[in-house]
């Protein structure tokens, strides 16, 4: 089958590779009709999350059939189904709590010997481990491009607007906007609180502004002060760093009051941080740092936003291209030229 692999040296090539098999009790086999590019995909390019092989085959966000299924599972072939990119093994305690994104056998597709070393999802195939809980089943209603990013970056941004228990009347504040920014914003802004977006990047920005009617900054130094402008001196009550970049951080926390509330969505590494102690904890800073967003826990209420006209996530997409020229696709995103690559096989 034609799947896209981790050519080495920060690049993808796509490749012909042997097709998943059924390994293990609870494995699903799923034809993915559409898959798509994730910021974290760069991470594994630029070595920021370390451990992917060349040869792997990479990509975590899909939509598909499946196709086959080992004993023990409940989907079944022929399910049109989107996969959650955080596989869960649904049995240990924080998995019963619902707190699927720390299971104590936490793996995600695609993303190298770190999680798991499982094959991902920018392919012909993928094999979906415990199938029941990292399969969604999804109604016709649903187009393949509406559902495609229940299974990554919207139900995260559903998740980072959770962690921020923003309410109706609160004014927020989201640090980047690319996709995981602007659905987080979307999320923050269904709740309630006045949403402003900032990015470095004044075309990101403008583009925020121009297709989902947002409230945006484009600055690259003090952001902080802009906002203070446009709230008539009021801080954020709540922030989110939708980048993973420290300087993205001290952005977020520049930009709340005292007793505000930060949450850390953007993947981080190898990076490190000075904090100002004394500062942080007069201000009562709440520095919550998200993991790798609970999907289970939250792809329900993002495709129910979905459903029913509030959300529509085929606003990001910028660009579909055949699984063959992924390579092009990877180019577009990581250049900012794209904000979404949408691949078929
Ligand atoms: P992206 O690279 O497309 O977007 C990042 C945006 O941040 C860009 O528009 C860039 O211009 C902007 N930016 C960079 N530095 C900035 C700064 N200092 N201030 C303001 N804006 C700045 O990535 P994405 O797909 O939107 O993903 C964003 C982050 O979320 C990535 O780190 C990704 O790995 C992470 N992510 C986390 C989860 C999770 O489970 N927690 C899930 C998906 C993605
Ligand atoms: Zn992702």
């Amino acid at each position: 089958m034609r799947a896209v692999v981790f050519a080495g040296d920060g690049r993808v090539r796509v490749d012909d590779v042997a097709e998943p098999k059924l390994l293990d009790r609870g494995d699903a086999l799923v034809h993915v009709d559409l898959s798509s590019i994730c910021g974290s995909d760069l991470h594994l390019l630029t070595g920021k999350t370390p451990g992917l092989k060349p040869g792997s085959v990479i990509g975590h966000e899909f939509v598909g059939r499946v196709t086959d299924v080992a004993e023990g599972v409940n989907v079944a072939a022929g399910d049109r189904v989107i996969g959650s990119f955080l596989i869960a093994c649904g049995s240990c305690d924080r998995c019963a709590a619902g707190r699927f994104n720390f299971c104590s056998k936490r793996r995600a597709l695609g993303t190298g010997e770190l999680t798991g070393d499982l094959d991902g999802a920018q392919a012909e195939y993928v094999r979906v481990p415990v199938a029941d809980v990292n399969l969604m089943r999804i109604d016709v209603s649903l187009s393949d491009e509406r559902a495609l990013f229940g299974g990554d970056i919207l139900t995260t941004g559903f998740y980072g607007a959770d962690l921020t228990e923003a309410a109706k009347g609160d004014i927020a504040v989201v640090v980047g906007a690319g996709p995981v920014g602007l659905f987080s914003a979307l999320a923050v802004a269904r709740r309630g609180a006045r949403t402003i977006v900032v990015d470095t990047n004044v075309k990101r920005a403008n583009w925020a502004a121009d297709n989902l009617g947002l409230e945006v900054v484009a600055v690259a130094d003090h952001p902080e002060e802009v906002i203070a402008n446009l709230t008539g001196g009021a801080k954020a009550d709540v922030a989110i760093d939708a980048v993973g970049a420290v300087p993205a951080l001290k952005t977020a926390m520049r930009c709340v009051r005292e007793g505000g509330r930060v949450v850390v969505l953007g993947v981080y590494g190898a990076e490190r941080m000075d904090l100002a102690m004394g500062r942080a904890w007069v201000s009562g800073l709440d520095l919550r740092f998200a993991g790798m967003a609970n999907v289970q826990g939250h792809w329900s209420e993002a495709l129910d936003a979905v459903n029913s006209g509030e959300i529509d996530p085929t606003a990001l997409i910028t660009h579909r291209l055949s699984l063959d020229d992924a390579a092009e696709g990877y180019e577009l995103f990581a250049s900012q030229e794209a904000m979404k690559v949408v691949l078929t096989p």
